[in-house]
C-alpha cells in the first residue's frame, strides 16, 4: 500500500487527516493520501517564499535552465515509474500515459528553460521635445510564489505544463494535485530532490478544494499568482480568492467543443482525426469534441464510419496491451457521465452507439467503465449538446451552410477549441477566423506546438499560456527608464 505524503521544504511530511487513493479500473484501493490542514499549506508557503530569498532567487538563469534540464532528463529515466503511477491512479491505458502523459511531462520542463534562455525583452531610445533622451530598458523578474492547482485528467502533463514556466521564470510552487491523481506529482518531489533543486522550491500539498488544501493555498496571503485548471466553476472560486490581495490569475477551464465536418473533406482523415478527439483517454480531455457538426451530403457516411471505429474500440486494464481505451476516473464521475447517457435518451436522442456500462472482463467489474457512445436527433438546445460531459460521447448534428454551422457552433457558453475539416483552405481559414474560441484545428486535433498560445475564450479560462505568453503570466515584466 502506498502512502502519499504532502512535499514541503524538500521532506516527505505527513499531517493528521488521510483519505483514499483507488485505482478506478477495479475501484481497488491503492493507498493512502495525507491531507494538509492550513498548517501544512502554511508550512509550504513559507518554505517557497524563503526559497525565492535564498540560494534560487539568485541563481542565475543558466544554473536556472541546467538545473531543469536534468529534471526533464530525470522524469526520462525514471519514465515507467512515472508510466506506472499515473497509469494506476487514472486507470489510463500505459500505452497512452507512455505517448502523451510522460514524454509531455519532460518536454514541459525542456521547452521552457529554452524559451527564458532565449526571451528578448523591449528597449525604446526616448528623445522629448526639449531636448532630453532616455533608454528604456524591459527586465523581468519572477513573480513570486505561485500557487499551481491540476486536475485529473492528464496529472503530470497538466502541472508540468505549468511548474515548468513558473521555474524556468524563477519563481517557486506550491502544486495542490487533484485528490484522485497524488501520485505523479509526489513522484516529482522525489526528482526535484534527486536533482539538487533547492529545497523550498518546489513543494506539494495534497487534499480537497473546499475547506480543504485547494482553498487554504488559493487564500494564503503570500501567494503571489494562480494558475489553475479544471471545471469553471471551480475557476470562479478560485477568481473570488484571488481577488483579495489582487493576485495575478490563469484559468484554464472546462469545454464544450466542437468538431465541424464539411463534405470537401478528406473523409477517412475526418473520421479517424473525429475518433480521437472524441474517445481519446476516454473523452476525459478538455479539448475533447463533444459536438460533431457534418454537412448534410456526407453525414449518413460519416455517422456510419465513426460508429463503426467506435465499436471496435477495445476497452481495458492500464496493463492490458490490446486495449486502446481505459475507465473514466472514478465512480461518481462514471455516475455523472451515465445520468448524461440516462438524459440524453430522455431529450429524445437516438443511440447510435453505446449509452451504457460494458461487461468487462473479471476483476475489472467494479471499475468506472462506460461505453463509448454516439447519439443523433437531439435538439440544440438539449442538455446533453449544450453542458460539458467529459466522457467517450460525441452529438452528431447535420449541416446545411458555412453560416447555419458558424451560428450552432458558437451557441455556447464555452470557448476553448473547436477542429474543422475541409480540403478547402479559404474556407478553412473564414471559419477558423469566426469561431469563439481560444483554438482551432484544421485537419487535426491536440497537435501541440508550446510555442503558441494555449487557453480559452468566454467561461473557458481567462489569459493564454504557452510561449511568450506563459512567460507574461510567471513573470512581472518591470521598465527601467535611464536618462542620458
Ligand atoms: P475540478 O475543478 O473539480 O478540480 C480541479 C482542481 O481544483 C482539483 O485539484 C481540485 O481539488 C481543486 N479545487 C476544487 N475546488 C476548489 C476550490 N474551491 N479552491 C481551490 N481548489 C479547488 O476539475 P477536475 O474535475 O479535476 O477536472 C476536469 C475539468 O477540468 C473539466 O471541466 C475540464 O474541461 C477541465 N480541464 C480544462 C483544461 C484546459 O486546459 N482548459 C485542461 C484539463 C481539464
Amino acid at each position: 500500500m502506498k502512502e502519499f505524503k504532502h512535499f514541503i521544504n524538500g521532506e516527505f511530511v505527513t499531517s493528521a487527516l488521510t483519505f483514499e487513493n483507488r485505482c478506478p479500473a477495479d475501484n481497488s484501493v491503492i493507498g493512502t493520501i495525507y491531507e494538509a490542514g492550513k498548517e501544512e499549506v502554511d508550512g509550504a508557503v513559507r518554505a517557497a517564499k524563503a526559497a525565492m530569498k535564498g540560494p534560487w532567487g539568485k541563481l542565475s538563469v543558466n544554473a536556472r535552465v541546467e538545473l531543469l534540464y536534468k529534471v526533464a532528463d530525470r522524469i526520462n529515466e525514471r519514465f515507467e515509474d512515472f508510466v506506472e503511477a499515473e497509469a494506476r491512479d487514472t486507470g489510463k491505458p500505459k500505452s497512452l500515459a507512455r505517448h502523451i502523459d510522460v514524454p509531455r511531462g519532460a518536454a514541459n520542463f525542456k521547452v521552457f528553460a529554452d524559451m527564458i534562455k532565449n526571451e528578448p525583452t523591449e528597449a525604446f531610445r526616448f528623445e522629448g521635445p526639449d531636448g532630453v533622451q532616455a533608454t528604456n530598458i524591459a527586465h523581468r523578474t519572477a513573480k513570486g510564489v505561485i500557487a499551481v492547482i491540476s486536475p485529473w485528467n492528464f496529472p503530470l502533463l497538466l502541472t508540468t505544463w505549468k511548474v515548468g514556466p513558473a521555474l524556468a521564470c524563477g519563481n517557486t510552487v506550491i502544486v495542490k494535485p487533484s485528490e484522485e491523481t497524488p501520485a505523479t506529482t509526489t513522484l516529482l518531489g522525489e526528482v526535484m530532490n534527486e536533482c539538487g533543486v533547492p529545497a523550498g522550491v518546489f513543494n506539494v500539498v495534497h487534499g480537497f478544494g473546499p475547506d480543504s488544501a485547494g482553498e487554504f493555498l488559493t487564500t494564503h496571503p503570500d501567494v503571489d499568482a494562480i494558475t489553475f485548471t479544471g471545471e469553471t466553476r471551480t475557476g470562479e472560486a478560485i477568481m473570488k480568492a484571488a481577488s483579495v490581495g489582487l493576485r495575478d490569475i490563469s484559468l484554464e477551464c472546462g469545454g464544450k467543443n466542437p468538431a465541424i465536418v464539411f463534405a470537401d473533406c478528406d473523409l477517412e482523415k475526418a473520421v479517424a482525426g473525429t475518433m480521437r478527439s472524441v474517445f481519446v483517454n476516454c473523452g476525459q480531455v478538455c479539448l475533447a469534441t463533444e459536438r460533431v457538426y457534418v454537412e448534410r451530403p456526407i453525414f449518413d457516411a460519416f455517422v456510419e464510419k465513426l460508429a463503426a471505429a467506435a465499436s471496435k474500440i477495445k476497452l481495458g486494464a492500464p496493463d492490458d496491451a490490446d486495449a486502446n481505451m481505459g475507465c473514466l476516473i472514478s465512480k461518481e464521475h462514471q455516475q455523472k457521465v451515465l445520468s448524461y447517457y440516462q438524459l440524453a435518451v430522455e431529450e429524445g436522442a437516438t443511440v447510435v452507439l453505446g449509452g451504457g456500462v460494458p461487461k468487462m472482463a473479471a476483476g475489472l467489474e467494479e471499475g468506472a467503465w462506460v461505453e463509448p457512445t454516439i447519439w443523433t436527433g437531439l435538439p440544440d438546445d438539449a442538455r446533453v449538446v449544450m453542458e460539458e460531459v467529459f466522457g467517450p460521447c460525441c452529438h452528431i448534428r447535420p449541416f446545411d451552410s458555412e453560416e447555419e454551422v458558424l451560428e450552432l457552433a458558437n451557441n455556447t457558453h464555452y470557448g476553448l477549441g473547436a477542429s474543422v475539416w475541409t480540403e478547402n483552405t479559404s474556407r478553412a481559414i473564414r471559419v477558423s477566423e469566426q469561431l469563439e474560441v481560444g483554438l482551432v484545428w484544421v485537419n487535426c486535433w491536440f497537435l501541440r506546438d508550446l510555442r503558441t498560445p494555449f487557453g480559452g475564450a468566454k467561461q473557458s479560462g481567462i489569459g493564454r499560456e504557452g510561449g511568450v505568453h506563459s512567460l507574461e503570466f510567471y513573470t512581472e515584466l518591470k521598465n527601467i527608464c535611464i536618462q542620458l
